[in-house]
């Protein structure tokens, strides 16, 4: 029994959630004292890790200063918190819609999409996830689609470069970029460029597997979109505010969209909220037309004194450069190493402080260690590795048949060394039963 409150992504009856008493930087604890190096950052949204002094402090700070007030008033904390997105991103990104979280930012994303271009269609990536609500969900391309995929009105999948299981046939990155190019760009002509708003994707793809696409495929796909007056939406809710390294993962080939959704690390999720970053032609769109769309909490003041904080600290603590050094020089070796002492490791692979384990039964055919499946249900295989990693203190996200690493970006690298070799030996645990 879980009690009264009712579980995302659950059978209510069937599980038994871990009761957390705290958290501190990269750690957090029970209430019967195991602690847990949360090498997910939670949600891989806890850029700066638990409680962290400053984040607290401005919370504190702008409680006592003002809770709250309707999204229609000017006040300064918002235009702070818009000020300090927009210095950090790309290009000609310069204007901000609050939302509350992730998929309602995709959601207006897309909607500005359809506006702006009049055009009903959205491609998105087999492989995706880009939320929770009706709109977000059709767009997304993994298993969390199926059970409710009730407004699937306008999107179309398309498959994007996986080199690991390449579904082109590709021999190396480069031939699969090139080919997953191709197939996208034959898609847009069966669908009719005329009718597709928007090419949705994140541009490092995230909870399906950590797939980094070949150097070109990005600017490939934003030459695509230019050739036909439709619209890139870069989902950087997972990818955002130095998670791959770069401030925004498509900042690793620097390609520019013309909407970019935002969420998770923008301020560590101490406070719910997201949004949509909106290229200088189209907030130009909106100048002198209503935009339709809006929530009672866009730019809550707690949220934008939050962001103000959180990126003040990425900042000043280098925390996105550290990111792609820790990613380049700690978890990279790290992790090829241990895929060569385990024969069930398939492949590694990762940027930044973003990094996938894909374990499999056999490394030549590269079969799964588990079936492609909706995360939350874990095959009884990935929920033992899962059980054995937490026994060895270490707390990854297991997904389909992978683990994921999303650390904080605070972590040390000694933390990294020691939350690896917990699984390690977690992996090693497993292989002996
Ligand atoms: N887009 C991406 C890429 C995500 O990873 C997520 C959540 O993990 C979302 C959108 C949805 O965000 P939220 O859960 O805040 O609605």
């Amino acid at each position: 029994m879980t009690g009264p409150v009712f579980y995302p992504w659950s059978a209510q009856e069937e599980i038994d959630p871990v009761r957390v008493a705290g958290g501190a930087g990269s750690w957090f604890w029970d209430e019967q004292g195991n602690r847990w190096l949360d090498l997910h950052a939670q949600m891989g949204n806890l850029h700066l890790g638990h409680q962290h002094p400053a984040l607290v402090a401005a919370l504190r700070e702008q409680a006592g200063r003002m809770c709250t007030i309707a999204p229609s008033f000017a006040v300064d904390v918002r235009d702070e918190a818009a000020r300090a997105i927009v210095e950090v991103a790309p290009g000609d990104l310069e204007t901000v819609l609050f939302t509350t979280g992730g998929a309602e930012a995709v959601e207006h994303a897309v909607r500005m999409a359809r506006v702006v271009t009049g055009r009903p269609k959205v491609l998105a990536a087999y492989r995706s996830y880009h939320g929770a609500t009706a709109g977000a969900l059709a767009l997304t391309g993994d298993p969390r689609r199926w059970p409710v995929d009730t407004a699937s009105g306008g999107a179309v999948h398309f498959t994007g470069p996986y080199p690991y299981r390449s579904e082109f046939h590709a021999e190396n990155a480069a031939q699969e970029g090139e080919r997953a190019l191709e197939h996208l760009r034959r898609l847009v002509g069966y669908e009719g460029p005329d009718t597709i708003a928007a090419i949705l994707v994140e541009p490092v793809v995230g909870s399906n597997g950590v797939l980094v696409p070949p150097d070109g495929y990005l600017a490939g796909v934003r030459r695509l979109c230019d050739e036909h007056g439709i619209l890139l939406i870069a989902d950087e809710v997972m990818t955002g505010f130095g998670r791959c390294g770069r401030w925004f993962a498509g900042d690793l080939w620097d390609v520019v969209p013309d909407l970019m959704t935002f969420a998770k690390g923008v301020n560590s999720g101490y406070v719910p909220v997201g949004g949509v970053l909106l290229s200088r032609a189209v907030a130009a769109h909106f100048a002198h037309r209503r935009y339709p769309g809006g929530l009672t909490y866009s730019g809550h003041p707690l949220a934008c004194a939050s962001i103000v904080a959180a990126l003040r600290v990425l900042r000043e603590e280098n925390l996105v450069d550290r990111a792609a050094a820790l990613g380049r020089d700690v978890v990279g070796p790290a992790l090829a190493e241990l895929a060569e002492r385990h024969p069930v490791v398939g492949d590694v692979r990762g940027v930044g402080l973003a990094w996938a384990v894909e374990l499999v039964r056999d490394r030549a055919t590269r079969e799964p260690l588990a079936p492609y499946a909706a995360p939350g249900t874990l095959a009884p295989e990935m929920a033992a590795v899962l059980a054995a990693c937490k026994r060895q203190g270490v707390w990854p996200l297991a997904a389909g048949n992978r683990l994921h690493l999303f650390p904080p970006l605070t972590i040390t690298a000694e933390e990294l060394t020691a939350g690896i070799a917990g699984i390690d030996r977690a992996l090693t645990e497993v292989s002996e039963l």
